[in-house]
């Protein structure tokens, strides 16, 4: 082992073998020391584990290209662009919905200038950085007023403790739902400060459950868009306009936690029905707070809409400060909202409506394309093919709905595709997939054009890492 030990070369010499040629010239000289110093730690590692038991298997030759991959990915950003090839249009883990290209702008102006984020320009004097989108919701969705905040878990979170602190809510056992990352929404109530009352069954609630609980302690009446699940078979919620005039008999606010609020009609793909936040508002709810980065397609946010009394109460509670939005996102959310002022063009131009709108024989053609491009430079080192197959809109909204798409089912011939699919994820950049009929597949719906070189480049370095 020890002279394995002392096999290895010095630090100085892999440093002037690396930095001889110019891929690491930016990175500066004791930055690539501290990798070097960093991967020669592995090489002992791997001497004392009886991974490397020859000397030669630690000469230059055989270190540097290894070095070099280690320094590359090193250098690398930890946070960095993937190529989604899933097909789940708003993917949470690969961070929901990309912005429209007017947002994408609006938010390099933001940053890179000042701007009048809490100046009026009017008057010279403060401003309130609300003020740029407010008018704005209020004038796509109907609603008296509007606010923002940092996602739509605070958006419940400041409703709930403003409006319902130390008093008691009645919502349907069949609304107590978990949506993910431990957010749930007894516990959200809890923390709150506000008391759940469960009302009702886990498939059934009706207008006398809520009616038997309703005391002087009731704060509000409580709405959940049941997001990521559903109900099939006997089943009744409470709709929106019995609980509208519930509201109203005992002069109980009515709140509707949305989830993924959506300005669109989506009743064209046939993938069940969602509301409005046009028809919420429409149909007197009093609170409504949705997402601002699911289906909505801009920027994580919390939005909440409503009637103006109850929306000037919220914006008074000290915790607003705390959940409030920054520069970037005002710049992204007020760019995507006008797109909305005409919904044409916000279907064309907010990339998670124009996926989920993507029409299968357009897919169809985009799938063909890509396989063709894959067997052209991939020849017989795998086998290609179109299949039929689903998209999911993801984000927790219209949960068990497909979409019909073409998939690209690669198969490869020296390897397993699982193995094939783990390679991906360490090339520049990582391309995630998924498997299905023992494939490796890609769904175009949420790839671009532009995308599918790098797709080629990605396949490329996963098949020459595996095959080596
Ligand atoms: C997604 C979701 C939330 C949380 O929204 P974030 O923007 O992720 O914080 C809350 N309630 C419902 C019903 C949801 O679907």
């Amino acid at each position: 082992m020890s002279i394995l030990f002392r096999a290895l070369p010095s630090v100085d010499k892999v440093l002037d073998a690396l930095t001889a040629s110019s891929e690491f010239s930016h990175i500066p000289r004791s930055i690539v020391r501290e990798h070097v110093n960093g991967f020669l730690d592995v090489c002992r590692e791997e001497i004392r584990a009886g991974v490397v038991t020859e000397p030669e298997q630690l000469g230059l030759e055989v270190l540097i290209p290894r070095m070099q991959a280690y320094v590359r990915a090193q250098a690398r950003p930890h946070f960095r662009r993937v190529l989604n090839g899933t097909g789940v249009v708003v993917h949470t883990n690969l961070g929901r919905s990309l912005l429209a290209d007017s947002a994408v702008e609006a938010v390099k102006e933001a940053c890179a200038h000042y701007s009048n984020l809490e100046f009026d320009l009017a008057t010279g004097e403060r401003g309130s950085r609300y003020s740029h989108v407010e008018e704005l919701l209020c004038q796509v969705c109907g609603a008296e007023a509007g606010l923002v905040v940092n996602n739509n878990a605070a958006a419940v979170m400041i409703v709930l403790d403003t409006l319902c602190k130390d008093k008691e809510v009645p919502v349907s056992r069949g609304q107590l739902v978990e949506i993910g990352g431990s957010f749930r929404i007894p516990e959200v109530m809890e923390k709150s400060g506000a008391t759940l009352r469960e009302v009702g069954a886990t498939n059934r609630t009706h207008v006398k459950d809520y009616e038997q609980v309703i005391t002087e302690e009731t704060g509000a009446l409580l709405r959940v868009h049941t997001s990521n699940y559903r109900i099939v078979g006997f089943h009744k919620e409470v709709s929106l306009e019995d609980m509208v005039a519930l509201g109203k008999k005992y002069d109980l606010p009515v709140i509707e936690d949305l989830g993924s609020g959506s300005f669109t009609d989506f009743s064209a793909l046939r993938i069940g029905e969602e509301p409005t936040v046009q028809q919420v508002v429409g149909a007197g709810a009093d609170v409504v707070t949705f997402s601002g980065d699911k289906v909505l397609g801009g920027p994580q946010a919390g939005i909440i809409v409503g009637k103006k009394k109850y929306i000037d109460m919220i914006k008074r509670n000290p915790m607003n400060r705390a959940l409030r939005i920054d520069k970037m996102t005002l710049a992204a959310l007020e760019a995507t909202l006008r797109l909305y002022r005409e919904p044409e063009l916000a279907r064309e131009q907010i990339p998670t409506l124009s996926m989920m709108f993507a029409e299968l024989p357009k897919l169809k053609q985009r799938a063909r394309r890509l396989a063709n491009r894959i067997k052209k430079t991939f020849g017989d080192q795998v086998a290609v093919s179109v299949v039929d197959g689903n998209s999911r809109v993801g984000g927790g909204s219209f949960p068990e709905r497909d979409l019909p798409t073409a998939l690209v089912a690669i198969v490869p011939t020296v390897v397993s595709e699982t193995v094939l699919k783990k390679a991906l994820l360490d090339t520049t950049p990582p391309l995630v997939g998924r498997i299905e009929q023992q494939a490796f597949c890609l769904d175009p719906r949420t790839l671009t054009d532009k995308e599918f070189s790098l797709v080629i480049e990605a396949l490329q370095q996963a098949l020459q890492a595996v095959s080596q």
